[in-house]
């Protein structure tokens, strides 16, 4: 294999995302991250195979921020977890690659954590929402209109969420949100269920 060396600005990301990374530490991007950063800001659907530890995180938060449009205030994202300490980690991750961009809200939506300061922040107008499906569902089941709006769906960890009894509840979320919509799929291991979401 040709060795390409690629940058994150060669890759198409805004400039302020590539100030905040650059503060973050990031250098290079990681091979995963090359192979999905200009497929995902193509708007492409993508399924890709990554564990945690391979930059799989940035690899489809930064295309998705570059292509939000943070003048709206309304869920544009949608990005679903298996656990609450993933989601917590995937909006950290958000808000440290969004620091300079004025307006960018994240709201993670998790269980064993009280519903009103998770609602306050939708209604202030987070663009992304960082989410475990069974807590989304309960806001859903007050607010069924909640994400009517999202452009860009991420289900990470797709195979951990499928083991821990979660179809039902993406299924659910799935009937909630538009049609047109890009949908990138991270998950370590494909077996023919996770390809059956992705269809
Ligand atoms: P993840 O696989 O998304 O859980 O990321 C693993 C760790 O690598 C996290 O601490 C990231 O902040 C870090 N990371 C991801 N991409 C890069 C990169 N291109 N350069 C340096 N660190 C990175």
């Amino acid at each position: 294999m040709t060795q390409e060396t690629s940058s994150f600005a060669d890759l198409g990301i805004l400039p302020s995302i590539l100030n905040a990374i650059t503060a973050a530490g990031y250098e290079e991007p990681s091979p995963i991250q090359i192979q999905s950063i200009p497929l995902i800001l193509a708007g492409h659907d993508m399924i890709g195979q990554a564990q945690t530890g391979t930059g799989k995180t940035a690899a489809f938060a930064l295309p998705i921020l570059t292509r939000i449009d943070p003048a709206r205030r309304e869920p544009q994202v949608l990005v679903l977890a298996p656990t609450r300490e993933l989601a917590l980690q995937v909006a950290t991750a958000f808000e440290t690659f969004s620091a300079q961009m004025p307006g960018v809200k994240v709201v993670a939506i998790y269980g064993g954590a009280p519903m009103g300061p998770q609602l306050k922040a939708i209604r202030q107008g987070a663009q992304v929402i960082v989410a475990t499906p069974g807590r989304l569902v309960d806001h859903l089941s007050r607010n069924g209109g909640l994400l009517s709006t999202i452009k860009y769906l991420v289900l990470d960890e797709a195979d951990e969420m499928l083991k821990l009894g979660f179809m039902d509840d993406l299924e659910i979320i799935f009937n909630a949100m538009p049609d047109e919509r890009q949908t990138v799929l991270f998950s370590a291991t494909l077996p023919a269920s996770i390809r059956g979401i992705a269809e």
